[in-house]
């Protein structure tokens, strides 16, 4: 039986109409959460993300403001930046868009944002407020995977989860989460032997290791729920065909774009998970709604009871 498909479009709408309810209850009592996104060099990839969670804050009602600097910006410009954001009441959000310039020292810069104002969850003291369970701000893109799995009602609490990839932004938040809620889990890597039977252990498998397809039929469980983070972009013939051969409307995008999305999943998975997640329109939707949810939670964690007191939440 082909598997469910956990469309993240529509629960990323859910999530922003969520958020945009809670901004307009804390506009009525004076407050506007606030989002600061830093741009530095010139990415294609980035411009757009950037535009992306710019437009998202508008429509949600979050002020934001966007600072972009030139490819040669030096450290000490970017530490200046983000310690006057730190110190801005209005901002309750600092986002610095990754990757930085080479010549940028990346890790100073991210540990330098306020850990109350840190929406994209990096800094050490937040991912350590997730590893002991205390109230802090998750990465964006793991806090969308449990999303996606519990507003799917996808149960978590006793079931096997082995997750695939275990960077600081997805693997290790996404399997700290999934141990969170009670989930037995496992965390594969490069160097994991005989993957694609620890993978069949899974009733969640998550896939986050930017290789397209690696996941194929024989990793998963019959019924498994499958969560694919992973976004690759497709332009030689011989790899459309592999994962999409037959695929007509698939076909139409990849000749007139030049290129299509896979997953690290195999599209033919489908035909064996109970549960799936596309690419595009899985994950990715969720990760921006995400980061408007942590703003608004910055905002309530930083002003506190002075929130608390006006809205009544
Ligand atoms: P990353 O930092 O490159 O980490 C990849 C992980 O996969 C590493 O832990 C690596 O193991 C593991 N890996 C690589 N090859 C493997 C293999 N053959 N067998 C087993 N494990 C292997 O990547 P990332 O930043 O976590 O991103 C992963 C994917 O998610 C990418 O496709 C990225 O584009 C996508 N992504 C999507 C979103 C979204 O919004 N949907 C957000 C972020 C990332 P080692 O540690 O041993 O090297």
């Amino acid at each position: 039986m082909a598997a469910r498909i956990l469309q993240g479009n529509n629960l990323a709408a859910e999530i922003r109409a969520e958020v945009a309810a809670e901004v307009k209850a804390m506009a009525a009592a004076g407050v506007r959460p606030g989002l600061a996104v830093v741009l530095a060099g010139r990415n294609p990839a980035s411009e757009v993300y950037v535009r992306g969670k710019v437009k998202s804050s508008d429509e949600v009602g979050i002020y934001s403001e966007k600072h972009t600097l030139p490819d040669t910006v030096t450290s000490a410009e970017l530490l200046a930046l983000v310690e006057d954001l730190n110190h801005r009441d209005e901002i309750d959000g600092i986002l610095v868009q990754l990757p930085l310039p080479p010549q940028v020292d990346a890790k100073k810069v991210l540990l330098a944002v306020d850990p109350a104002k840190d929406v994209d969850g990096f800094h050490p003291m937040n991912v350590g407020y997730l590893s002991t369970q205390r109230p802090g701000l998750v990465p964006c893109t793991p806090a969308g995977v449990m999303e996606i799995l519990k507003r799917s009602g996808v149960p978590i609490a006793g079931q096997e989860a082995v997750v695939v990839g275990r960077s600081d932004i997805v693997g290790k938040p996404v399997a700290m989460l999934l141990l969170n809620g009670n989930a037995t889990v496992t965390v594969c890597h490069s160097k994991t032997h005989d993957l694609p039977a620890v993978c069949r252990r899974a009733d969640i498998l998550v896939a986050a290791i930017g290789r397209p397809g690696m996941i194929t039929r024989d990793f998963v469980k019959p019924g498994a729920t499958v969560i694919d983070v992973g976004i690759n972009k497709v332009t030689e013939r011989a790899d459309f065909d592999r994962f999409f051969a037959g695929n007509k409307k698939r076909e139409e995008t990849f000749l007139s774009r030049g290129s299509t999305l896979v997953g690290d999943v195999h599209p033919e998975v489908a035909e064996v998970a109970g549960a799936i997640t596309p690419v595009p329109g899985g994950v990715g939707p969720l990760t921006i709604a995400l980061l408007m949810a942590n703003t608004v939670k910055a905002a309530k964690l930083r002003r506190g009871a002075r929130v608390e007191a006006m809205t009544g939440t």
